[in-house]
């Protein structure tokens, strides 16, 4: 099924002139910062067909003649020509606001074509700097990103977000930012997030988990094991991901299945949320913490080894048992489909696990960061 990227024009392409948001003359001509770069990414991704989607309020009446529309219209697609960016079509509603016409965005009335069943809408975008934008990808059942840049707008990207949550729009909304270069790079790899449930007889899991640490809200993290808690909150702070993890396990028993079961899920959302892997970093590595050297090197090519050098004195620390420390890492390792080698050294036990969560959460963050505009996966092999 085809893919479109439905995207508005003034405020999006071309700044809209505050006087009277008209785009009638040359001198009301400008382009939005970016605004051709990131439409000449977007145009070089093969998998979207690109819709210009625009009111054009009272066009074609004495207010707003076709004439003073057509010259500056056609210089902005001469431009965009001119940087291999060509809409394959574009839907221009002329209808004044008090019309409440059904083709007027945020309705769907001139979007028929796209409606008919041979359009995946859920997999095509809305880009737009207004609210009624993301009210027209909702309507089109697509999903949405509001482009917020207060430098030609009125909204910064936090307004943009607060607006989006006012309008109830959060489950359509994918992204806000002030960036067109953002917009048209996350169009190319989509969300980077994940969320594995898993249920047995011995505990009962739910990870959600997003690389690009977008994610907001009361994502929390409880498994039950107080220390287990504070270390996992480390991997998400220093690892740059946002994470919630709901863990009730059967720790009336111990914490073995717990930890083991929390360290697989985890693993498998990673790897699951690492989607086709191109343009990642692949490698991390990490070093000093504290009094500890912990010593963290991981590699996302997809072979699984796993290498541990770290011994405790204590038994427990918290709540965790430090036996426990190494069967965790190893299931995670193999649940992430990494190769994964900790070592640490150094007196204080709560320093010493601290440090190797940490260095972890580094090497990962490393690991997971994409190169914008980067498109290769980072293997000679052609595959991760
Ligand atoms: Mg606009």
């Amino acid at each position: 099924m085809k893919t479109a990227l439905f995207i508005d024009r003034d405020g999006t392409i071309l700044v809209e002139p505050p006087v009277d948001y008209q785009v009638d003359s040359y001198e009301k001509f400008a382009f939005v910062p970016d605004a051709i770069s990131g439409l000449k990414a977007l145009a070089a991704l093969d998998d979207y067909e690109l819709v210009l989607a625009t009111n054009q309020d009272g066009l074609g009446t004495p207010a707003f003649p076709m004439e003073s529309f057509q010259g500056p219209h056609d210089l902005m697609l001469h431009t965009l020509r001119g940087e291999g960016v060509e809409f394959d079509d574009q839907l221009i509603d002329p209808t004044m606001p008090d019309e409440n016409a059904p083709t007027r965005k945020p309705g769907t009335g001139m979007f028929g074509k796209y409606l008919s069943g041979q359009y995946d809408l859920a997999n095509s975008y809305v880009i737009g700097d207004r609210i009624t934008d993301m009210q027209l990808a909702k309507n089109l059942g697509a999903r949405g990103i509001m482009l917020c840049n207060p430098e030609v707008g009125e909204m910064t990207p936090e307004d943009g977000l607060k607006a989006v949550k006012d309008a109830g729009l959060d489950d359509t909304v994918d992204l806000v930012t002030d960036s067109w270069l953002e917009a048209a790079d996350f169009v190319r790899i989509g969300k980077r997030r994940a969320t594995v449930k898993r249920t047995t007889r011995e505990t009962d899991i739910e990870v959600s988990i997003d690389l690009d640490g977008r994610a907001d809200g009361d994502w929390k993290i409880s498994t039950g094991l107080h220390f287990l808690d504070h270390m996992l909150s480390q991997i998400s702070h220093h690892g740059g991901v946002a994470l919630s993890i709901k863990a009730k396990g059967d720790l009336e028993v111990d914490e073995h299945h717990t930890m083991e079961d929390v360290a697989i899920v985890l693993g498998e959302a990673i790897d699951k949320a690492l989607g086709s892997k191109v343009g990642i970093g692949r490698y991390g590595f990490a070093l000093p913490m504290d009094d500890c050297a912990a010593l963290v090197l991981l590699d996302f090519g997809g072979r699984i080894d796993f290498e541990w050098d770290a011994e405790f004195k204590r038994e427990y620390v918290g709540d965790v048992p430090t036996e426990m420390l190494r069967h965790f890492f190893m299931s995670l390792c193999a649940a992430s489909k990494c190769n994964l080698q900790i070592s640490a050294k150094g007196e204080n036990e709560h320093h010493k696990a601290e440090a190797i969560f940490k260095a972890y959460a580094r090497a990962l963050r490393m690991a997971l960061a994409r190169k914008k505009f980067e498109y290769d996966l980072p293997s000679s092999k052609g595959v991760l």
